[in-house]
């Protein structure tokens, strides 16, 4: 008898001990109350249902991670999630130790008919890995990376943070694209695309995506490559969490030397008509070793700037050369690009954008950065603190890659605009959202398509993956045909696959 097995037999008679209604034959047993036996749960379609005390003891046995329920000591800390306008309380919290504990959640919320949501690192905007009433699989304890430097592959934990990926894989002389904030999490960042600083050079993270290791709806574990399971390893590049949870990924890395010419210019708003016009004539010839994006934001202390983020993923002499012609755009207010390690631009944002923060986010795919699109982004800037105006250049390397080559079909746009506002008072949400909404729209018309990781409505499904939706709901039908991961940006599975 193996020890799950093991766990499950002793544990139901211990159970049943402790249970007056599950107490054993002949002995008369007091009549027990539901709240005795049972705890409140919530059905995959959002019904009430009642979960079995007993059946959560079997689940919290036959895991080697802890199994949590209001009242443990570390639910509250395992609930929360980063955007704090997400404030849900599962049923019940399944901290996994390893895939066979994921198979194991899974096998039990499907058996429960059981509302499932998947944390990774809990960035989701609109709050997807977290869920009220239903099953947690909290993945934040398997974040370990491993690097085989001969290889250059990175292993990694499918709730490590971005952090773990760039620390390791740096370590070794090596890295792959992450994204710009290191608390993020490996898991729905690289499911849903992955824009970092070094897509141009390297693709998207996806791209970079060699194998994973999956448990899907069923329970099984499966590896999934371009030889192995090949249509669900190209549904998780793009098509987000609507296929399993991914325990392991394995990163292709490339050599790179951290000490990078890197930094940020910034102008006074007041110039940001000429420096974004200038910036929509030159980028689309640059090298794919020089990533430059433009923001507008507003400091804390009132400044409002029009800024340029860069990072030159080679020589730095001639990244200097490169980047000259925009640095004598104007009169910069700050230039603090120089040769430093890389990780300082990878952790600039962490503190800024710390958990609890509340957030809303919208995005969209451009082309091109049209004299059009310049005039609406001056017009429809609102100079505070708690808005402001990213982008994620892409191009490049991103391009190199067929549309439908992957389940992420955004291949021909240059660059992702976003808008994102945060604030700290409950009373603020709606306000601030709005005005996140409404900037949005005035850019959305310069847009096609959007990016879901980066997005808090996540319900426009279509919009997001575009051309390749069919395909990821004939997978979806045969890999998760109950469509027990829906809290993400949902594929429904195709009537017939
Ligand atoms: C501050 C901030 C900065 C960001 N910067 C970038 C950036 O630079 N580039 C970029 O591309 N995006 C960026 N994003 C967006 C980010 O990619 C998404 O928020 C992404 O979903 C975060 O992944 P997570 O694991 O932290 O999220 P979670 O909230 O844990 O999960 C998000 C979704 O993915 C699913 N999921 C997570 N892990 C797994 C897994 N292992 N297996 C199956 N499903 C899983 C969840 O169920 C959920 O549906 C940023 C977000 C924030 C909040």
């Amino acid at each position: 008898m193996d020890r799950r097995q093991f766990c499950r037999t002793t544990l139901a008679a211990t159970i049943a001990g402790s249970f007056p209604y599950l107490a054993g034959c002949g002995e008369k047993a007091p009549v027990a109350t539901k709240a005795d036996t049972s705890i409140p749960a919530v059905s995959l379609d959002g019904a009430e249902i009642e979960l079995e005390k007993a059946a959560i003891h079997e689940l919290g046995q036959a895991l080697d991670g802890p199994v949590m329920l209001s009242g443990h000591p570390e639910y509250d800390i395992a609930r929360r999630i980063w955007n704090g306008m997400h404030d849900k309380r599962p049923a019940l919290i399944a901290k996994v130790a390893s895939a066979a504990d994921v198979s194991e959640a899974i096998s039990f919320a499907r058996d429960n008919n059981l509302l499932v949501a998947v944390r990774g690192g809990g960035h989701s905007w609109p709050g997807k890995s977290v869920c009220e009433g239903g099953l947690m699989i909290d993945l934040s304890g398997l974040n370990k990376v491993m690097v085989d430097a001969y290889d250059r592959r990175a292993y990694c934990g499918g709730g490590a943070l971005l952090n773990n990926l760039d620390t390791a894989a740096l370590e070794h002389g090596l890295v792959t694209t992450a994204g710009v904030v290191s608390h993020t999490g490996v898991g729905g960042y690289t499911l849903g695309g992955g824009f970092g600083r070094l897509n141009r050079k390297h693709g998207l993270t996806i791209d970079n995506l060699l194998g994973a290791e999956i448990v899907t709806a069923d329970g099984q574990v499966r590896h999934v490559s371009n030889d192995e399971d090949a249509e669900l390893f190209w549904a998780i590049r793009g098509g987000g969490g609507n296929f399993g949870v991914v325990t392991r990924f394995e990163f292709q890395l490339h050599p790179f030397d951290r000490n990078v010419l890197s930094g940020m210019i910034a102008w006074p708003i007041d110039q940001a008509r000429d420096v974004l016009d200038f910036y929509g004539g030159w980028y689309q010839g640059l090298s794919d070793d020089l990533y430059v994006g433009p923001a507008m934001v507003t400091m804390p202390d009132g400044t409002s700037v029009v800024a340029m983020e860069v990072v030159y993923a080679g020589d730095p002499a001639a990244g200097e050369k490169e980047l000259a012609p925009l640095r004598s755009i104007g009169k910069p207010l700050d230039d603090g690009v120089k040769v430093q390690d890389y990780m300082v631009m990878q952790t600039q944002e962490d503190a800024a954008l710390a958990h609890g923060i509340r957030s809303y986010a919208k995005s969209g795919l451009a082309k091109e950065i049209t004299p059009e699109l310049v005039d609406t982004l001056v017009e429809a800037f609102v100079a505070d603190p708690r808005i402001a105006f990213f982008t994620h250049t892409a191009g490049g390397a991103v391009k190199q890659v067929g549309e439908l080559d992957t389940a992420f079909p955004h291949r021909n746009a240059e660059t992702m605009l976003l808008v994102a506002s945060f604030w700290e008072n409950p009373a603020d949400d709606e306000e601030w959202m709005a005005k996140s909404r409404e900037w949005f729209a005035a850019i959305e018309p310069h847009t096609g398509g959007y990016y879901d990781n980066i997005d808090s409505d996540g319900e426009g499904a279509a919009g997001n993956y575009g051309p390749a939706y069919d395909r990821l709901s004939r997978i979806k039908a045969r890999y998760d045909a109950g469509n027990l991961f829906r809290l993400n940006s949902n594929v429904r599975p195709a009537a017939s696959a």
